[in-house]
């Protein structure tokens, strides 16, 4: 049996627990057994109750906009193929500026790395201040006709600011948008991505699981 360390694939979504992260006034996740083998029943089966939007999920156009897709009608090539990772060294948000010098192309798949994936995961109290994009950048990428985007922590627009403008900005323009990732183990670069959310039927938001494997 050969192996090639190299060639392993990463796992860039967060684990799902009870107490988790989550966005303000969104439900609270909540795991709970309902048939218990330490009860003496003769398997394990759980309840599990939580939102569409935390952890690793996506959002599909119907999220804001209402002639939009959902989820469940996503082609899969949006989040399986070629994708780059792209190290954000600002603090506070993506700026145009910053993203220039990247050459993002037609139909690229982004996953943005920033400060978020080292500070924000670290803590279950929702860290407000996080590493967003604003409604400026997200028109910029809405014009480059970006495939997908990735963003790690739990909304492409900030936290009451921009919110609503990057949705509609993105969603509008048909982009396929992944949240909630931990990149810090992973360097900038090219990668094969897979991410796939849950199929609910008309979901304008799904839990998802998402790897890399280095290119
Ligand atoms: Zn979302």
């Amino acid at each position: 049996m050969t192996r090639n360390k190299k060639q392993n694939w990463l796992d860039v979504s967060v684990l799902i627990k009870t107490g988790m992260v989550h966005w303000p006034n969104d439900p609270a996740v909540d795991i709970r057994p309902f048939k218990s083998t330490a009860k003496g029943d003769s398997c394990n089966v759980s309840t599990v109750s939580m939102g569409t939007h935390t952890g690793t999920h996506m959002d599909p156009p119907f999220h804001f906009i209402p002639t939009g897709k959902t989820l469940d009608q996503m082609p899969l090539e949006a989040t399986i193929g070629p994708a780059r990772v792209i190290e954000i060294k600002d603090r506070e948000s993506i700026k145009v500026e910053e993203l220039r010098r990247h050459r993002i192309q037609r139909g690229e798949r982004i996953l943005f790395k920033t400060v978020n994936s080292a500070r924000c995961w670290k803590t279950d109290q929702f860290q407000k201040d996080f590493v967003h994009i604003p409604a400026d950048t997200a028109r910029f990428l809405a014009k480059q006709k970006v495939r997908t985007i990735g963003v790690d922590y739990l909304s492409i627009g900030g936290f009451k600011k921009d919110g609503a403008e990057t949705h509609r900005a993105l969603l509008g323009a048909g982009v396929w948008v992944i949240e909630g990732l931990n990149l810090s183990k992973v360097r900038p670069g090219r990668y094969q991505l897979i991410c796939l959310p849950i199929k609910i039927l008309a979901a304008h938001g799904a839990p998802a699981r998402a790897v890399l494997k280095p290119l």
